[in-house]
């Protein structure tokens, strides 16, 4: 019988909260995979657990997954851990889970720390709707097809980013999205853990003098309703009044229906438009 693949929720900065469940299965499976050997070591000597281990790494993912299953196939358990927080969020690890699933094999995950959920507790921003980007993409094109995304995007949006990186993409965020509000996590769970919210604007007058230091979490206004709304009419006004009827009336609305809907998406009422079209 295969065996389970368990993905186990590691410590972002404080290692009191490594979780019980974490602890004893670390110390029962027949292997750790791990994305830094190094980083783990220390973490396992602290918690005293002898598990060998194994590197899974972005650079080894695919060809290691396969080697992985193999083990997994013949009956042994295998935990994954990555260098800090939950297996598979912005790491390699969902390689590794869909390999498993394609082999019939269990995967289940052991839930514990992770920067993002911390981060957006801690922002003050809405919480209620959100979406996590992780790191913006490095390559020109691909980032600006993101950030033009990200532009329109209603929800809270919560992105990584390490310190050499940062003054950059406060410069990308400000350009594409405006001056919104912002919060910026660093350090989280670390005895120097700093939270700011700011506008984008301001974050980048502090580190005109402040060099950036530790690793980031970025939590990020959306998009206004109010403003989405504003561009909305700002777009129709562009058309005329006889245009933005036929708009409508071409997609089978009848002549009262489409008046109430051109009335309704410029802010005025219906008399207007009515007065225009036939006064
Ligand atoms: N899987 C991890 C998780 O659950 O959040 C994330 C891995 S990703 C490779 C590492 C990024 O997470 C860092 O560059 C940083 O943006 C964020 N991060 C991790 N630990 C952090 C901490 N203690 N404070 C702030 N950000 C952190």
């Amino acid at each position: 019988m295969a065996g389970t693949l368990y993905l186990c929720a590691t410590p972002i900065g404080n290692l009191q909260d490594m979780t019980p469940r974490v602890i004893e299965t670390l110390g029962s499976v027949d292997l750790i995979a791990a994305e830094d050997t190094r980083n783990s070591v220390k973490l396992l000597h602290h918690f005293e657990i002898h598990t060998p281990m194994t590197s899974y790494h972005e650079y080894n993912k695919v060809e290691k997954a396969g080697l992985l299953v193999g083990r997994l196939l013949k009956g042994e358990n295998i935990a994954l851990i990555t260098d800090a927080g939950t297996p598979a969020i912005s790491d390699p690890g969902e390689v590794l889970v869909r390999m498993c699933q394609e082999n019939q094999i269990t995967v289940t995950s052991l839930p514990g720390p992770c920067a993002c959920i911390t981060a957006l507790t801690l922002s003050g921003l809405s919480a209620r709707r959100f979406c996590f980007e992780g790191f913006l993409p490095s390559e020109k094109k691909d980032r600006r097809v993101i950030l033009e995304e990200l532009a329109g995007e209603t929800r809270t949006i919560v992105l990584y980013e390490a310190p050499h990186h940062l003054v950059k993409t406060l410069g990308d965020l400000r350009e594409w999205l405006g001056d919104r509000k912002i919060t910026l996590c660093r350090e989280l769970t670390k005895k120097f853990e700093s939270v700011m919210p700011v506008t984008i604007g301001q974050a980048l007058e502090y580190y005109r003098t402040q060099e950036p230091r530790g690793e980031y979490v970025l939590v990020v206004e959306g998009k206004s309703l109010q403003e989405l709304r504003q561009e909305a009419i700002a777009s129709w006004e562009a058309l005329s009044i006889e245009e933005h009827m036929a708009y409508y009336e071409e997609q089978g609305m009848d002549n009262k229906t489409a008046m109430k809907q051109v009335a309704k998406d410029r802010g005025v009422g219906k008399r207007e438009i009515y007065a225009h079209l036939h006064g």
